[in-house]
């Protein structure tokens, strides 16, 4: 869709010149090239806006627009043996990827993967993030993670 939106700008961009070209030697109106230049950088703009938001976006490690991080926050609070939450980061890897870090306070430690694998598929179909990764931690014993700004003793 997006392909198909630029090559009709840029078909659009080029039949502009050509009339404009058009125009201009049978008019003689010569203040046309600037002003047809200056359209063109306004549509190259207007349609490379959202590319532009992205790349800062990313390169600022920013949460990506399309990601609300409170859902994912309550989801992971939703999950029976999740107690508390922490360190919780979500980026772009690239324009298309997401990924997700996080921590999980759990008062019974998994004896097997079955809470990563459910996590990973929620992960995936919820919230479109394909690469997460989970540290899981138990509520039980002296541990607090330094990450765990809430109880950290820094
Ligand atoms: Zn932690």
């Amino acid at each position: 869709m997006a392909d198909s939106l630029a090559l009709i700008t840029d078909a659009g961009v080029s039949l502009g010149v050509v009339i404009a070209g058009i125009a201009i030697m049978f008019t003689g109106w010569l203040w046309l090239d600037p002003v047809l230049s200056l359209v063109i950088v306004a549509v190259i703009l207007v349609s490379t806006w959202g590319l532009h938001k992205d790349s800062v976006n990313l390169s600022m490690d920013a949460v990506p627009s399309d990601v609300n991080v409170s859902e994912i926050k309550k989801y992971f609070l939703s999950l029976t043996e999740v107690r508390e939450i922490h360190a919780l980061h979500v980026w772009a890897i690239s324009t298309t990827e997401n990924a997700l870090t996080v921590h999980l306070l759990c008062e019974t430690m998994p004896t097997n993967n079955d809470l990563l694998e459910k996590i990973e598929d929620d992960m995936h179909h919820l919230f479109s993030i394909e690469h997460s990764t989970v540290q899981i931690e138990s509520t039980s014993g002296n541990y607090v993670c330094i990450l765990n700004h809430d109880k950290a003793k820094i």
